[in-house]
C-alpha cells in the first residue's frame, strides 16, 4: 500500500426535500439510529480510514446531539459547520477547511450522508481497487433495466442502449489537491455537475469504476426508508 493516507468527507447539509420529512433525511432514524449515524459509524470504524470529517449547515440543529449519543465516534470524526447551497459546495467548503491536516496526494472519499447501506467491505473494495490509481474513481453499478428516455408527455421518447452505463454510487475517491482543483473548476465554469467524478471528467479524466452494491444505494423516496432498514437490520 502507498504512503498516502485515507480520508471520509461526507457532505450532511441537505435537506432531502423528496423525502418530505420534518426533519432533514440525514437525520431520519433508521433501523433506532439517525441515518448520518450508521455512515459515520461504518467509516469510523473502519481501521484504513485515518479521520472522518463530516459538513453539516451553520444552523444545524442535531448534529450536537448525534455526537454526543456517539462516544464511539469521538476522536475519530469532526464536525465542520461549513455546507453551502448545494452537495457540490459543501464537499468544496469541507475540502477548503481540512486542507492545513491533510496533504496534497491524500486520498478523499466523498461518501453521501443518504446512502446508509455503505460496509466496511465496499470501502476496503474501493480502496484496494484504486490505491495504485492516477486518478481514482467511485463505486457504481452496471446497469440492468431497460432504460427509456421520455418526452414531456412520459411518452418513450427512445429506448437508451444499457450496455456500458453504470449508476454512480458513492464513495469517490480522488486525491486531495485532483479533487479540490476539478471542484473549483467545475464551480467557475457554472458546468452542472453533481458528483465529483463529474468535475475530475471535465478535467478530461477518466475516473475509474467499481462495482458498488444494491444495498449502498441513495435513501431519496418515503418508500426507501423500509429497503434502508431492511439491509441495515440484515447486517446486525
Ligand atoms: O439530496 P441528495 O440526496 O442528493 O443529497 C446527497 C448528499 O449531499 C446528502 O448527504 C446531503 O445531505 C448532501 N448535501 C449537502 N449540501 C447541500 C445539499 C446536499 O451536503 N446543500
Amino acid at each position: 500500500m502507498s504512503s498516502s493516507r485515507y480520508f471520509a468527507l461526507i457532505p450532511a447539509a441537505g435537506i432531502g426535500a423528496r423525502l418530505g420529512a420534518d426533519i432533514p433525511k440525514q437525520y431520519m432514524p433508521l433501523a433506532g439510529r439517525p441515518m448520518l449515524a450508521h455512515v459515520l459509524t461504518t467509516f469510523a470504524a473502519a481501521s484504513v480510514i485515518s479521520h472522518v470529517f463530516v459538513v453539516v449547515s451553520g444552523d444545524d440543529g442535531y448534529i450536537d446531539e448525534l455526537m454526543a449519543a456517539a462516544p464511539h465516534l469521538q476522536g475519530r470524526v469532526s464536525v465542520l459547520f461549513n455546507g453551502g447551497p448545494s452537495r457540490r459546495e459543501s464537499v468544496l467548503n469541507g475540502l477548503q477547511a481540512i486542507r492545513p491536516l491533510v496533504g496534497d496526494d491524500d486520498w478523499i472519499l466523498v461518501h453521501d450522508a443518504a446512502r446508509p447501506g455503505l460496509t466496511g467491505g465496499l470501502i476496503e473494495h474501493l480502496i484496494e481497487t484504486l490505491q495504485d490509481d492516477p486518478v481514482g474513481g467511485l463505486l457504481a453499478l452496471p446497469v440492468v433495466d431497460t432504460l427509456k428516455r421520455s418526452d414531456q408527455q412520459a411518452r418513450v421518447q427512445q429506448t437508451v442502449e444499457r450496455t456500458a452505463l453504470w449508476a454512480a454510487q458513492t464513495p469517490q475517491m480522488f486525491r486531495y489537491s485532483l479533487l479540490l482543483r476539478a471542484l473549483m473548476r467545475a464551480l467557475a465554469l457554472a458546468e452542472a455537475v453533481t458528483d465529483e467524478a463529474g468535475a475530475v471528467e471535465l478535467l478530461g479524466l477518466q475516473p475509474r469504476l467499481v462495482e458498488g452494491s444494491p444495498r449502498n444505494f441513495k435513501v431519496t423516496l418515503p418508500h426507501d426508508v423500509a429497503l434502508a432498514e431492511m439491509f441495515l437490520k440484515e447486517e446486525s
